[in-house]
């Protein structure tokens, strides 16, 4: 049964269009595989198997009474736990999002309606299994934020799968779903993909719809895809992208046929490769595999160019700026009175209950970001952080703008190491934030951006080889040079 979903999403929907395979004997693998797995990794905050099977067994009759099938027919699929399922539990993993703030996440706040890309999902016919383990609220690299428990990596279990989008990254790597979406602020669906060994793209800033999406720092906040090919997360991006009313910051822009993209050519591409994502703190071993995977592209007819984005220094200080600002006014609606978790004693003012509340639900890192976020925006400090970090966004993003007047993508490595020790960083939040350092600067400037595998690499105390990824960064809106290339190097690698 687990050799379905080994298989690509768009493999398996045409099978399911045929009839040749059951959506429902789809949907029966993958909750297998997670009741059979992921007691070990833990990648599922909860499972909704009753509605997955009503929803698959919808999709055969569908098929059966001689309907046209959506794009993603039959295909099981992962939802990370910041975005809204109507009906399903929706706690972001914070237990200031569960009834009584306990372990369980099935007592999560039930989600009253649902995400736009979720209703996109679903009306192409894709099978929703269940919502995917993540950072408290979005904020990490490595899942082990989650206010209930770690996410592993299925390459090696006393490693991190990366975050915050870990749980989506583990359903696809370890075969327990075929597709997965996850949000990516500063890197939450590259870097776990990278580390997972699987393929996450972030779209353009307002190409996929947030209505639905639990709010982290809304001028980066982008949902995307997680899938084992390119071309799976060619043809599900394809199905969440477009415009959406209900989001002011959506944009109309056409969708192109992305899943076409993913058989073009490289021949002509400019691939830029800027010297600052090589820089010392870069494993060794990671450095060869990305070269390796950019000279593929060169062999495949692309011009591989050299490039410089100095601004790219000032990413990592500009993102934790105006990330914890935008968290810090976003995380208020977490008040006790609304939703979620309330604390309080007989006697106690209202403020005191949201002091009570907040203190219980949320967890230090969290914690740590809406302190950083309120000083930074304090009067007599705004100027100094705030104020500058905008201007420093402006900068980067003209670096981007400069570099792509001579190049058509960018090639970097996704993670600047391989998937680090469970509890290596946890007591040192810095190291944690330098692991975004990659993938910062393509969501200060909006851009779209792609992790593909590139091999494996051995972590530098020694072991078994861990999973690589070559991060592609394109202009906005152009997501299909994104898929071009990554097709071409996961080709060159098969
Ligand atoms: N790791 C980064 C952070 O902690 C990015 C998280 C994200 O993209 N949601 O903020």
């Amino acid at each position: 049964m687990r050799e379905l979903l080994t298989r690509s999403a768009g493999e398996l929907a045409s099978e399911v269009a045929k009839g040749a395979v059951g959506a429902e004997e789809l949907t029966r693998a993958s909750l297998d595989a997670i009741a059979s797995r992921d007691g070990r990794l833990g990648a599922f905050l909860t499972v909704q198997a009753d509605a997955a099977l009503a929803a698959a067994r919808a999709v055969d009759d569908k098929r059966r009474r001689g309907e046209r099938l959506g794009p993603l027919a039959g295909v099981p699929i992962g939802i990370k736990d910041a975005i809204l399922v109507e009906g399903a539990p929706a706690t972001a993993a914070s237990r200031v999002l569960t009834r009584r703030g306990g372990a369980d996440p099935n007592e999560g706040f039930c989600a009253p309606y649902e995400a736009t890309s979720v209703a996109r999902l679903r009306a192409a016919d894709a099978v929703l299994v269940g919502k995917t383990n993540m950072d408290e609220l979005a904020m990490g690299s490595s899942t082990e934020n989650s206010g209930f428990f770690p996410t592993k990596n299925p390459h090696d279990e006393a490693r991190i799968p990366g975050g915050s989008s870990g749980g989506s990254a583990v359903a696809v790597a370890a075969n327990m779903t075929t597709l997965s979406l996850g949000s990516d602020t500063g890197g939450s669906i590259r870097q776990p993909a990278s580390l997972c060994g699987v393929v996450g793209v972030k779209p353009t800033y307002g190409r996929v719809s947030r209505y639905g999406l639990i709010a982290f720092a809304s001028s980066l906040d982008q949902i995307g895809v997680f899938s084992r090919d390119t071309r799976g997360a060619a043809l599900a991006l394809g199905v969440i992208a477009g415009h959406d009313p209900a989001d002011a910051t959506s944009v109309a822009r056409d969708v192109p046929g992305w899943a076409r993209s993913c058989e073009e050519s490289v021949a002509g591409l400019r691939v830029g490769v800027p010297s600052e994502y090589f820089a010392d703190g870069v494993e060794p071993a990671v450095r060869a595999r990305v070269e390796a995977a950019i000279a593929a592209l060169g062999e495949e007819g692309a011009t591989v160019v050299p490039v410089s984005l100095p601004a790219t220094r000032f990413a990592v200080a500009t993102y934790y700026i105006l990330a914890t600002a935008e968290a810090s006014s976003n995380l208020s609606r977490f008040d006790g009175v609304r939703f979620g978790l309330r604390v309080e004693k007989p006697g106690d003012s209202l403020e005191t209950m949201y002091e009570r509340t907040r203190g219980a639900g949320f967890g230090a890192e969290v914690k740590r970001r809406i302190v950083l976020g309120t000083f930074v925006l304090s009067s007599g400090y705004y100027d100094a952080y705030y104020l500058r970090a905008q201007r420093a966004r402006t900068v980067i993003r003209r670096d981007f703008d400069r570099v792509f007047e001579a190049v058509d993508v960018l090639a970097t490595p996704t993670s600047p190491t391989v998937a680090f020790k469970l509890g290596e960083r946890t007591a040192d939040p810095l190291s944690m934030y330098l692991a975004d350092v990659c993938t910062l600067p393509a969501s200060l400037a909006g851009l779209p951006a792609i992790s593909v595998p590139c091999g494996a690499a051995e972590p530098p105390g020694g072991g078994p080889p861990l999973p690589v990824g070559l991060q592609l960064i394109a202009p906005a809106w152009q997501e299909a040079r994104l898929f071009t290339a990554a097709a071409a190097v996961e080709r060159s690698l098969s």
